[in-house]
């Protein structure tokens, strides 16, 4: 298994536009595409895509590592696996802002120290926010996890249909991206990898 440099956590923002800019932006693309930005029906088409900006990409703005500040120590002896699954994944490629829609699993083998669940959907969501590409995302997750927690590993498997599969003549729209990313025991130990695949694979009764 090769080992991917580490991923970029948190990349270098550059200047940002103003408000103003990005609407204006929005103006010339509806152009391009062949339409008249100044008819009845695009006149706020600029302010609402430049607000949907905001919400789909408002990773950005947010330190994942941050979340996984506050940890618990005090898990009465527990030191098996912690799997959180289906977590509900919506991002955009970064070829061509194209929305990707999946499922994120997210698993880690403590060393002592725990952090809340709702932290590990949120790094996921965080991510996720901001424009990837599928193997970047999963990897950033499980690296932010090992470097936050430092727990014994990591791992993370994501399952994802992309938009941009449906795009030109490719016409896969059902195609299902499947990427991994381990790291510590999960690397180096296949019981464990296997573990952690056994787990995502099981059906969930509930
Ligand atoms: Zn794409």
């Amino acid at each position: 298994m090769s080992k991917p440099s580490l991923p970029e956590i948190q990349p270098s923002a550059a200047a940002k536009p103003s408000r103003e800019q990005a609407e204006e932006a929005v103006r010339t693309l509806l152009a391009w595409a062949g339409d008249d930005p100044a008819r009845a029906g695009l006149t706020n088409t600029p302010r609402r895509v430049t607000d949907a900006f905001s919400e789909l990409f408002s990773g950005y703005a947010c330190d994942p590592a941050a979340e996984l500040a506050r940890t618990f120590e005090d898990v009465s002896g527990y030191s098996d696996m912690i799997l959180l699954r289906d977590v509900r994944l919506e991002s955009h490629c970064e070829h061509h802002l194209a929305p990707f829609s999946g499922l994120a699993h997210v698993a880690y083998l403590p060393d002592r120290r725990v952090v809340g669940l709702s932290r590990m959907a949120r790094i996921v969501d965080i991510f996720a926010r901001r424009l990837q590409v599928q193997e970047s995302l999963t990897a950033q997750i499980a690296e932010t996890i090992q470097q936050a927690l430092q727990p014994q590993g990591a791992a993370v498997m994501i399952l994802a249909r992309h938009k941009c599969m449906a795009f030109h003549d490719t016409n896969q729209p059902d195609a299902i991206m499947e990427t991994t990313h381990f790291t510590g025991v999960f690397n180096e130990d296949t019981h464990w990898r296997q573990r952690f695949i056994d787990a995502v694979r099981a059906p969930a009764r509930l």
